[in-house]
């Protein structure tokens, strides 16, 4: 999948790799959805292939074959075990132990982090000495959507390079490239939701998260009565990770509604009532942001923080009906 955007970070990402002046860390970061893996994937493979064809891993030689089969040997893809919250001392340990060792194909070895921000502390530490002291050859290519939360010693010994959302129209077209079935008004809201970031609203369209944010956001308007069943916080805790996001979304834009803001690509934005009181807002808000952090480190009975807010929405909208 081609994406275009990420043209220019080659040009600059392959320029100093020939010339020699990419630090042997490249932090990847930027928001969710722009293409952060994509392009580290593309690097790892550009510095292992054996025959570059000008900007372009060959794709034939036996690094790119084992590359696309997924058994490069002095390949290391580190990611958040399936039975973890996060990266843990010991995949560090066993990385720089792996990265020590002389490569079997090329030159290179190359230890890939999509979600550097998932390790724990006892693991960034671990990972600081080999960022110190680097072995010739050997490449960490870091993704982040949570820099600050990575330490600043790590940080400081990262070559950064920042993604940002392309521009809409660039992003608009690519969307109609790989989502076609979708109507353009469809399109173009999810990409604003999505803070223009191309990949998150194509996963927003794809995977039926966009009728799940309007459903939650009917479910906000509609009369109070509507809203007390069981069967709701039921749905809602499913997804405790996805509600808690759409309610902070639904709750940002009824935040800009309040101060005169709106998106002409939203006009479902009109249904959620734009005279509710900004600071209470915020700090519905506030807790929407909270909740997914929670849902997120995998805290439990999600229904219960998901109904505690719900009440708290009830205030709200009944202090409305009584203004
Ligand atoms: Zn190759």
């Amino acid at each position: 999948m081609s994406l275009p955007w990420l043209e220019e970070h080659k040009n600059a990402l392959n320029e100093r790799l020939e010339a020699g002046r990419l630090g042997h860390a490249p932090l990847i970061q930027g928001p969710e959805g722009v293409g952060k893996r994509e392009l580290a994937r593309w690097l790892a493979e550009r510095m292992l292939c054996l025959d570059p064809k000008g900007r372009e891993p060959c794709g034939q030689c036996r690094a790119c074959e084992l590359m696309a089969s997924g058994t490069h040997p002095d390949f290391f893809g580190i990611d958040i075990p399936e039975d973890r919250k996060s990266i843990p001392v010991d995949s560090i340990r066993g990385l720089i132990e792996k990265m020590q060792l002389t490569p079997s194909v090329g030159a290179a070895r190359v230890g890939l982090f999509v979600d550097a921000d998932a390790m724990n502390r006892n693991a960034a530490n671990a990972l600081l000495k080999t960022l110190e002291e680097p072995s010739p050859g050997a490449w960490l290519v870091l993704c982040s959507d949570q820099p600050a939360s990575l330490p600043a010693t790590i940080r400081s010994r990262c070559q950064k390079l920042a993604l940002r959302p392309p521009p809409l129209d660039i992003a608009g077209q690519w969307l109609a490239e790989v989502c076609g079935e979708v109507d353009e008004p469809s399109r173009r809201a999810a990409l604003v939701l999505a803070g223009g970031a191309p990949l998150a609203a194509r996963a927003m369209l794809e995977h039926g998260e966009f009728e799940r944010g309007l459903t939650i956001l009917e479910t906000l308007v509609e009369p109070a009565a509507d809203r007390r069943s069981s069967k709701l916080l039921e749905d809602w805790q499913q997804d405790a990770i996805g509600t808690w996001q759409w309610l902070a979304r639904w709750l940002a834009l009824m935040m800009n509604r309040v101060r005169g803001v709106a998106s002409a690509d939203l006009p479902m934005a009109d249904r959620l009532p734009a005279d509710l009181p900004p600071e209470h807002l915020a700090r519905l808000w506030e807790q929407a942001l909270q909740g997914r952090l929670g849902a997120s480190a995998g805290s439990v009975r999600q229904d219960l923080s998901l109904g505690k807010w719900l009440l708290e929405w009830e205030a709200l909208m009944e202090s409305r009906s009584r203004r």
